[in-house]
Formats: C-alpha cells, structure tokens, sequence
C-alpha cells in the first residue's frame, strides 16, 4: 500500500512538474510578447530624506500588466526575464519610461532604477545609459542605480568599469538590499558606490525587537564613516520613520510613505503635493 502510494504521490509530482513547466514556458512566450507590447512598465515608490521629511525622488519597480494575469510583481518575471538573456531589454523600456516621465516632474526629483548583476555582462551598458539621459534630457545626477553585492563579488569585473564611468559623470549607486548578501565590510570602501539601501529586514526585525534598532544604528554610522550615504526600505509605521531619522538615517522607503504607484498615480500626487506642499500624506513635504 505504501508502494502503491509512493508511486501515486510521484505521479502527482510528475503531473505538477509538466504543470510547472507548461506555465513556464507560457510566461516565457508571454514574456517575449510582453516587451514588445509594452506590457512591461514602471511604478514609482516614493523615497523620502528623513531629517526634512521631503520627497527626493522614486525608486522605479517593474510591473508586468499582464493581459490575463493582471499586476504581476517582480518576483514573477524578473528571474525569468535574466534566464532568457531579456533582462536588458527589460531596463533599458523601463529606464526610457521613467525618463520620460521623469521630465514631466520637478527637476530636482530623482529616479533609483534596479540592475541585475547580469547587464554588467553587457559592454555597453554605460553608454545605452547615457544615451538615453541625454536624449531624454535628464541630468546624470538625477539618477542613481540600484545593484546588489554580487555584481561586485569580483573586483575585476566590467561591473567595475560600467559603474565607474556612469559616476564620474555624476550618476550615482545605491547597494540594494544591503546586510543580506556577502556584506564584506572590508571592501565596502573600495566599491563604486554611494550609497547603501539596508534591507527591510532589519527595519522588519527592528520593529519585533528594540534591541535590534542598535544594528540598524551601527550599519548608518558605518556607512557614514565610509562617506556612504544610508537609505532604509520598509518603512511601514511612523515609529519606524521617527526611530530611523533619530539614528541619521538620510533616506526612507516604505509603505508609511507611500506604495510603489502607476505613472499615472505618482503624476496627479506630484501635482496635488506641488499645490498643497502639506497634507497630501502624513510627513511628506516637496
Ligand atoms: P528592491 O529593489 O529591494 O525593492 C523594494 C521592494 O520592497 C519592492 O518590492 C517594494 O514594493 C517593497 N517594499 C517597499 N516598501 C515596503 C514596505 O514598507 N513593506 C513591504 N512589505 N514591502 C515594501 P517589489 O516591487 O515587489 O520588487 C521586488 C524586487 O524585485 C526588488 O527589490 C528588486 O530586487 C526587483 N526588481 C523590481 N524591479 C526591477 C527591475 O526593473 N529590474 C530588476 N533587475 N529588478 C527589479
Ligand atoms: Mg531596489
Ligand atoms: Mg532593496
Ligand atoms: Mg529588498
């Protein structure tokens, strides 16, 4: 009976696994489709400087506005769109959208766009990037990349090169996600960057356990000690945002904030918020 039953669940697993794999192969036609249609845009989260309480710009996350599946988050296409070799591709319709949109805002409004390590395989990377800026007419400084621990890893890596060139025209790099990868607090100061984005976890943690504030506390110091900026995601609760602007954090993301937003969204807020300075969210200031 066991046997037999071994043998049943296997077969379940079997059929989940074609399942998995017929999806999969969907997502990826669909995906394909999708950055030619267009389907594929940007959505803008509100990033905040904590000691003025005053919007400095958005970090742009994509969406996939799938014509069956509806909102699709990151997590869905992301990862398949770097297998399939698209993930540049992918960038570089998101970077040219949030440019465009970009220039309908306040000029002083900046825009943080996610890079896989993946692009930095691609030599052209800096230039596309500039290009874009200048046939957009964004300003270098208005941007700033966001790139995680790994596309470092190796010191000699194109990575290095890419982000080199795009800063000395005054571009600037944020490290995502910072605390949950390799963190080599050693190289921190050799690496091309500005700035570090701590992780939501510890913001998450921070919040289950007062003791933990004193980690985030040390990571802001640290990095300041290094002349690096400091942005906290995940920001859900004003405790959070007050606790974080009390330990010299520069900037902050998060819900409390404001939720990534269409376009569309984020241009009436702009609006609203460029009318009405006070008001249109609590703590929030142009
Ligand atoms: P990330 O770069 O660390 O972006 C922050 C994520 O945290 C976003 O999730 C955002 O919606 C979410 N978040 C912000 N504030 C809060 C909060 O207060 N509470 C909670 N629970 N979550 C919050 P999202 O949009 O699902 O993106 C997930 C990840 O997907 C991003 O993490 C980034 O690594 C990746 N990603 C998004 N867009 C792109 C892209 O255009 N290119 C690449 N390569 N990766 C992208
Ligand atoms: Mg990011
Ligand atoms: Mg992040
Ligand atoms: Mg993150």
């Amino acid at each position: 009976a066991a046997k037999r039953e071994a043998r049943g669940n296997y077969r379940q697993f079997e059929a989940n696994m074609a399942e998995a794999l017929r999806m999969r192969s969907t997502l990826e036609r669909d995906l394909r489709r999708a950055l030619t249609a267009g389907e594929i845009v940007p959505y803008y989260q509100p990033l905040i400087a904590l000691d003025t309480g005053r919007l400095s710009g958005f970090e742009v996350l994509a969406r996939w506005n799938h014509p069956r599946y509806g909102l699709m988050a990151p997590a869905a296409f992301i990862p398949l769109a770097e297998e399939i070799g698209r993930i540049g591709d992918l960038f570089r319709q998101l970077l040219a959208a949030a440019c465009a949109d970009a220039r309908q805002w306040p000029s002083e409004m900046g825009i943080s766009m996610n890079v896989s390590p993946t692009q930095f395989a691609d030599p052209e990377l800096a230039s596309q990037i500039l290009m874009t800026l200048h046939d957009t007419g964004i300003a270098p400084k208005r941007l700033e990349l966001e790139i995680t621990e790994s596309a470092l890893v190796d010191k000699v890596s194109s990575a290095h090169l890419t982000l080199t060139t795009l800063r000395e025209v005054g571009v600037t790099v944020a490290l995502d996600d910072f605390g949950t990868g390799y963190s080599n607090l050693r190289h921190l100061s050799d690496l091309p960057v500005d700035r570090v984005k701590i992780d939501r976890l510890f913001v998450e943690r921070a919040r289950q356990d007062i003791e933990n504030w004193k980690i985030v506390r040390a990571i802001v110091q640290f990095a300041h000690a290094l002349n690096l900026e400091t942005t906290a995601e995940g920001i859900e609760i004003a405790e959070a945002a007050d606790i974080l602007r009390d330990v010299g954090c520069d900037v902050g993301q998060g819900y409390f904030f404001g939720r990534p937003q269409s376009a569309a969204v984020t241009s009436a807020w702009l609006t609203e918020l460029v009318r009405n300075p006070i008001g249109v969210l609590p703590r929030l200031a142009l």
